[in-house]
């Protein structure tokens, strides 16, 4: 089974950058054996995980473990610094901590969350993560309320115990380098798009297509579980906020606050939508121009969407049909007549159908 392996020895370099691995992998590796402390950037990470290269960390002696790259959804667990606990009380982690607590404050007093529910969390090493603890509400969180925890979900200081939801938030860091915080709540109208299987349509409100544009559906799975953690990996590099069926949303950002910006502004677009839908009128959308120069922002700003990607956004729509009763209620096709990036909203490919029709139908009028 082993006679294909192809192992680059990389044991004498303190780093491995994206270079180093695309060389390695240019030249056939389909392992790569570092010592025990070399530090592998994200993007050379991200390059290996993509291409199934495991990243081996030599021991003291000669023989090599192997430890798969970021396959933590397969039971296993990367090559990564031991925790340090001394990030915890950093001059940033206090005022991290504050942060926490302000959005928390938030979450609550805008009705995101309710009894101890809803967490937040801020990636503030590449192994270490402040969160918020378990059995408190958000209203009422203190700075010493918070805790550090590994990638892993072991608490490595603070006195209040972590969240159980913590895994959630840790597989989004492992998926997405980017993410330095994660929100986790249950907004209403968001939730109530998450209880029916159904993701809010697109290009009706600008800074809703700016800020979270597709928001993708993970299937249900019981909360504070690994099951339940593993299912946003498919949607989060390129989904900043997705709905959690039959639960609520979890959004990340490059900040504690962006977060909750994002949580705010899904939840304020879905509840615009289910009230605009009780007049009794149709709802207009944007026009497709106004719809790329949106999307065109948004790419400017770094933000993730999944229209940027026209090849993966047919795997994700697949994934969001595979949900029972799931309508987008715009249909979303791979757009590659047009060369737009992605879908601009169903009305025009309506209008086309439409057109398409009413030109037979006069065709054949006008043959007979
Ligand atoms: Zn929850």
């Amino acid at each position: 089974m082993n006679k294909d392996k192809k192992s680059t020895d990389f044991r004498d370099r303190k780093l491995v950058s994206l270079r180093d691995a695309q060389e390695a992998v240019a030249a056939g590796a389909t392992s790569i054996v570092i010592a025990e402390k070399c530090v592998v950037t994200p993007s050379a990470r991200d390059f290996l995980q993509q291409r199934n290269v495991s990243l081996e960390a030599a021991g003291n002696g000669t023989s090599a473990i192997a430890v798969p790259v970021a396959v933590a959804h397969e039971g296993s667990s990367p090559v990564r610094p031991a925790a340090n606990p001394r990030l915890f009380s950093t001059p940033e982690a206090e005022e991290i901590k504050k942060e926490i607590c302000a959005t928390g404050k938030k979450l609550w007093l805008r009705q995101f969350v309710d009894g101890n529910g809803g967490n937040i969390s801020y990636r503030i090493g590449p192994n270490e993560v402040l969160c918020t603890p378990t059995l408190v509400s958000k209203y009422d969180l203190t700075p010493e309320d918070i805790s550090l925890v590994d990638l892993e979900g072991n608490q490595i200081a603070g006195t209040k115990p972590r969240t159980s939801e913590i895994f959630l938030h840790l597989e989004i860091y492992k998926s997405v380098p980017e993410a330095k915080s994660v929100v986790h709540c249950h907004p209403p109208h968001a939730t109530a798009y998450a209880i029916t299987g159904k993701v809010p349509p697109n290009m009706i409100i600008p800074e809703f297509e700016v800020f979270v544009g597709k928001v993708a559906i993970s299937p249900y799975k019981t909360p504070g579980t690994a099951e339940f953690a593993q299912t946003v990996i498919p949607y989060v590099r390129q989904h900043n906020t997705v709905l959690l069926a039959n639960h609520g949303i979890v959004c990340w950002a490059d900040t504690v606050t962006h977060a909750e910006w994002y949580a705010e502004v899904l939840e304020t677009y879905c509840w615009t939508l289910l009230l605009a839908s009780q007049l009794g009128q149709p709802i207009s959308y944007i026009s497709e121009q106004q719809g790329s120069d949106l999307l065109e922002l948004k790419k400017k700003l770094g933000l993730p969407d999944i229209r940027f990607d026209t090849s993966r956004m047919k795997e994700c729509q697949l994934a969001d049909l595979e949900m029972p009763n799931s309508i987008a209620l715009t249909p979303t096709p791979c757009d590659g007549n047009t060369g737009r990036a992605g879908n601009m909203g169903g009305d025009a490919e309506v209008e086309m159908l439409v057109r398409q029709v009413t030109d037979a139908v006069m065709q054949a009028i006008s043959a007979k």
